[in-house]
């Protein structure tokens, strides 16, 4: 079927003397509508399965993207908006056309850019953290044969997959979604967007947000005492400036998670000389880029095979070590503290380098390709300092134990600032909801608020894993209002007495410092978060969607006068 046809779309036309614009909703059956650049006037005929057989002389489309556009004149209408075009988004969209190919959808992107985080970050070495057979979707195999991959091809591969199954089509851009807000009445969200600083408004049945978990404009840094006086180049990685050149540098990054154990080793190729400044340890893992079991198994079985294999060979690995760490934390700090020994040579101070006082999955675990970071410690290029800033000076940072480390650059890899729904602020039936104060059911929908899911993956395992399993659920629950001619579902609480925990349990600074505007979760089910992909493939793809905590409704009749 060609692209578009089927769609139903509000279309701006503007025909006749004067040009008068009007807005017909219907569905597109004419396969070769003459759509041209936007805003160039198009001639030609088309016809509409409402009834509609329009012969027009000129038709504007206000822009590329999607098919139609919102104008003023009344909110366009789709079954499903999905907030974001990141790995969530466009995983959520295929998702959707996959298993409800009748339904209609856009996807509002704040940004000009498919692709989310990947496509934000481009600090040097931009890579995954965990294997991309596992960060892959189920239903699109991880091409390369890296599988710690860098952050382009992972861009790539989630435009790839946007362009293959025409969800690129849907995607609006510079569409920053600022509010939700329910109507029980009506059984639809009105969604008020930012376009290019103008407020455009959308309804829909159901909203998904995609619209990850921290703030895109700015990431966290410190307010680091002297800062002012420092003259030195000052980056955070979350901003990195286009074609900086660190050859020959001295350059000290601040920090010890995932972004500064990326950067240093791959800033030391070329850097003068690259120091680690960390104020408390992490640990770090070393693994092979590339996994050869996937590989061999590739050449042998046909891709999706050889990808569900690799796929569940991972999952089960990182249970394995994740519950491992849990059950006995000071035998599995043991052995990281062996590894990295064995790596970096008897003479390393392992205990003071890699060696925090929390235990191992309290935060999450470094993870480095082929010992990347190990190697250009063993070579001098970079170096690890554990001690904390006394202030900066002109020239570098002096440290409270009085060494000065001079620097050209310093990276202040110090992390997020974590932001909930795209700071969306979301109303039910005109109330303002706070949802720091409601619970989440299953870690993809709130307390009361109907007809919403976000998704959020996991964080001792691969975001997408959930990601694809909050989609099915999606698309079971919209079958069902379908089935049973409902057009709401509210996951309703009706306990008083709920004993509730923190969303997330990880000790990491940027979860501390932001999680308290994030949902609750319970401590039991349905409301408990179950950081457990097995568990979560049980509920969301086996489990019932009704459980007595989901409620199906439909608006309710206005009351006749009497
Ligand atoms: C540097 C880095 C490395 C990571 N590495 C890994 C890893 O190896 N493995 C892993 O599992 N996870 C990793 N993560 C977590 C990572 O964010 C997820 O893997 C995944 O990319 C999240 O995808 P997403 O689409 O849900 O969110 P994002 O990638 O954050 O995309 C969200 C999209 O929504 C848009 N958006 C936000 N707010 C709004 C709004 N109000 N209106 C409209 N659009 C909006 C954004 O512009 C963006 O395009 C990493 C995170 C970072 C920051």
């Amino acid at each position: 079927m060609p692209k578009g046809l089927g769609q139903q779309a509000d279309f701006l036309i503007r025909y006749g003397p004067g040009a008068i614009p009007v807005v017909i909703q219907g569905y597109l059956l004419t396969p070769r509508l003459p759509l041209g650049r936007p805003g160039q006037p198009l001639f030609g005929a088309t016809t509409f399965r409402n009834g509609y057989r329009l012969r027009f002389n000129k038709m504007a489309i206000p822009s590329d993207r999607g098919f139609g556009e919102y104008t003023g004149m009344g909110a366009q209408h789709f079954d499903v908006v999905i907030v974001g075009a990141g790995l969530s988004g466009i995983g959520a969209a295929y998702h959707l056309q996959h298993r409800l190919p009748g339904k209609t959808y856009a996807i509002l992107e704040a940004r000009d850019a498919i692709g989310g985080t990947w496509d934000l970050f481009r600090y040097p070495g931009i890579r995954s953290d965990s294997d991309m057979h596992t960060l892959g979707y189920n239903f699109k195999p991880w091409p390369g044969a890296k599988s710690i991959a860098d952050g382009p091809s992972i861009r790539d591969y989630v435009r790839d997959t946007a362009r293959e199954y025409g969800i690129d089509k849907h995607i609006r851009f510079h569409h920053r979604v600022t509010g939700a807000s329910w109507s029980s009445k009506d059984a639809r969200w009105t969604i008020t967007a930012d376009h290019d600083g103008k407020p455009v408004a959308f309804t829909c049945s159901f909203i998904m947000m995609c619209s990850g978990y921290y703030r895109y404009e700015h990431g966290y840094t410190p307010d680091f005492p002297g800062r002012a006086q420092y003259k030195g180049e000052f980056i955070h990685p979350q901003l990195w400036p286009e074609n900086l050149d660190y050859t020959g540098k001295q350059v000290v990054v601040i920090g010890s998670g995932a972004t500064a154990v990326t950067i240093v080793p791959e800033m030391a190729k070329t850097a003068a000389h690259v120091t680690m400044l960390q104020r408390s340890p992490t640990y770090v893992v070393s693994r092979p880029s590339e996994d050869k079991i996937a590989n061999r198994l590739k050449k042998f079985l046909p891709g999706k095979t050889a990808y569900g294999l690799t796929r569940w060979k991972n999952v089960a690995l990182q249970m394995l070590f994740f519950n491992r760490a849990r059950a006995q934390p000071d035998k599995v700090r043991g052995m990281l503290a062996h590894m990295a020994q064995k790596e970096l040579g008897a003479d390393y101070p392992v205990s003071t380098h890699f060696n925090p006082k929390y235990n191992p999955w309290d935060q999450r675990i470094c993870l480095i390709p082929d010992s990347d970071l190990f190697n250009q410690l063993k070579s001098g290029r970079a170096s690890i300092v554990t001690d904390t800033i006394d202030t900066f000076t002109e020239a570098g940072i002096k440290l409270s134990s009085g060494q000065e480390l001079k620097a050209d650059i310093v990276v202040s890899a110090t992390g997020l600032d974590l932001q909930f729904l795209g700071g969306a602020e979301v109303k039910v039936d005109g109330e303002a909801i706070d949802l720091s104060k409601r619970l989440t059911y299953k870690g993809m929908m709130y307390e009361g608020v109907p007809n919403m899911v976000s998704i959020f993956g996991y964080t001792n395992a691969s975001w997408t894993l959930k990601c694809d399993l909050t989609c099915e659920f999606t698309c079971r629950l919209i079958k069902r209002m379908d089935k049973t001619k409902t057009q709401a579902v509210t996951p309703k609480n009706l306990s008083s007495d709920i004993q509730t925990t923190p969303w997330l349990d990880f000790s990491s600074g940027y979860v501390q410092r932001g999680i308290g505007q994030f949902p609750k979760q319970g401590v039991t089910k349905p409301w408990k978060l179950n950081q457990n992909y097995a568990l979560d493939l049980l509920s969301l793809r086996f489990g019932p969607v009704t459980d007595g905590v989901m409620e199906f409704s439909k608006p309710e009749a206005p009351a006749r006068a009497a």
